[in-house]
């Protein structure tokens, strides 16, 4: 009796063993986890090239985004093309603060989804999407067709860019609104 307890046990330890996860290893998509949790700049001053506008300071923007970002900016300056920042990272409480008052003010979450996304869909909450103002400089963008690795999206956005390193062969179709992405 006492063996086959000694054998049992032994059985459990090893089969214990054999599915013991690490505690501290880092689990898949821990770092989004972390991003989605930055907040952008929420206290960003007036864009001067239209006051209706912000222009943000790029904080939270995923680093290669960022990259992108500040390039994009230098190639449109060289040719004489300002723009503004008007909305970047935003942290998934941002984003559902965001979407709330869009509920609000257009009556259901349905109708809100075709101009703001929830947290968990959003191109700002994951670092990779900025709102370009003023319009001449988002057709500026717009105009590059991907070159720069960023694209328009949304049909009824016209500010909206994603960057996507396979963007630049080319922007794929854009989609009606931002509903239509999910
Ligand atoms: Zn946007």
């Amino acid at each position: 009796m006492r063996i086959v307890l000694t054998m049992v046990v032994t059985l459990l330890v090893g089969l214990g063993a054999l599915f013991y996860i690490e505690p501290t290893k880092p689990m898949p998509g821990e770092a989004y986890v972390e991003l989605v949790n930055v907040t952008g700049d929420d206290e960003a001053p007036k864009c001067a090239l239209d006051a209706r506008y912000s222009n943000e300071a790029p904080r939270g923007l995923r680093d290669d985004v960022l990259a992108a970002w500040n390039t994009l900016k230098s190639k449109a300056a060289a040719e004489g093309v300002q723009m503004c920042l008007n909305d970047g990272k935003r942290s998934a409480w941002q984003q559902q603060a965001e979407f709330d008052s869009a509920v609000r003010r257009f009556g259901s979450a349905e109708q809100a989804s075709k101009y703001v996304l929830t947290p968990e869909a959003s191109k700002h909450v994951q670092g990779v999407a900025v709102d370009i103002q003023p319009l001449s400089a988002a057709s500026w963008v717009e105009r590059g067709n991907g070159k720069l690795g960023w694209c328009r999206r949304y049909q009824n956005e016209t500010w909206h860019f994603e960057f996507d390193p396979s963007y630049v062969g080319g922007c794929p179709p854009m989609l009606p609104n931002a509903l239509a992405s999910r």
